[in-house]
């Protein structure tokens, strides 16, 4: 049973704008989606649908995940409280004892190789090492569902192939159902199990390729 299924849906804002129209579309458990499309193609529309930030206008979504994680392009960080801090709230939210919860965080950001930065601050860090926090605070919830919309697109091209290598490392280990928004088509096919297009005004799916040699399966 995919993990989230897109059906018909169609997205028009009360603007008037139709930002998307048609849009089928499973993601499996194990699965690692990424859409790819030029800018203003729904992209980013479907992925708040997705996660339920915003209501379809039309067909349906499911979603049969229990945790989902959702990163954003500008590293959205609380900036009054530590690395580690940050990665712990998701625990502190669901209830996790203190100790289970910084263990888990310690061990996410040794993931993302940040060890000896927790007790620092994001203003402290450098924009790589933020987003390396951001991932690391979406992966200890040990989601069933991680949407990525195009987390790397503020950062400088050698971070960004870190990011891109941390990223692929740490699907292999946990296999979450993955979607993931970029306008990198070179990003997309060596991330991905599958690469989706769209493309038009308003945004529709025109083709589909699976990345055959992208994972062991
Ligand atoms: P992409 O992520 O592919 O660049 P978006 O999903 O951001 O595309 O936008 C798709 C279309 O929907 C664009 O025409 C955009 O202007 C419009 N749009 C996005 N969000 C809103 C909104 N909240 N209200 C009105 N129009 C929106
Ligand atoms: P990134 O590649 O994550 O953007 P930088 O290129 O800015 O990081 O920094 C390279 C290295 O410098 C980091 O991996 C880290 O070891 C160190 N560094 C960067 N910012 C800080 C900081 N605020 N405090 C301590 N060390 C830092």
């Amino acid at each position: 049973v995919p993990t989230l299924s897109l059906r018909g849906v169609s997205k028009r804002f009360p603007t008037g704008t139709t930002a998307l129209t048609g849009v089928d579309l499973d993601v499996t458990p194990g699965e690692f989606v990424s859409v790819v499309g030029p800018s203003g193609c729904g992209k980013s529309t479907l992925l708040r649908l997705a996660s339920g930030l915003d209501g379809v206008t039309g067909g349906e979504i499911d979603v049969a995940a229990t945790t989902t994680s959702y990163v954003f392009q500008d590293a959205t960080l609380l900036e009054w409280r530590s690395a580690l801090k940050n990665v712990e709230l998701a625990g502190e939210l669901r209830g996790v004892p203190r100790s289970e919860r910084r263990a888990a965080a310690q061990a996410a950001l040794d993931l993302v190789g940040l060890t000896g930065f927790e007790k620092q601050h994001p203003r402290q860090l450098s924009g790589g090492m933020r987003m390396r926090v951001s991932i690391a605070r979406a992966l200890v919830a040990e989601p069933d569902l991680a949407l990525f919309d195009e987390p790397f697109g503020a950062l400088d091209e050698i971070t960004r192939l870190r990011m891109q290598t941390e990223l692929q490392r740490l699907f292999e280990l946990k296999r979450f159902a993955g979607l993931f928004i970029t306008h990198s088509v070179s990003e997309a096919v060596y991330l991905s199990t599958r690469v989706v297009v769209m493309s038009g005004r308003p945004g529709r799916i025109v083709d589909e390729v699976e990345v055959p040699w992208a994972y062991p399966r």
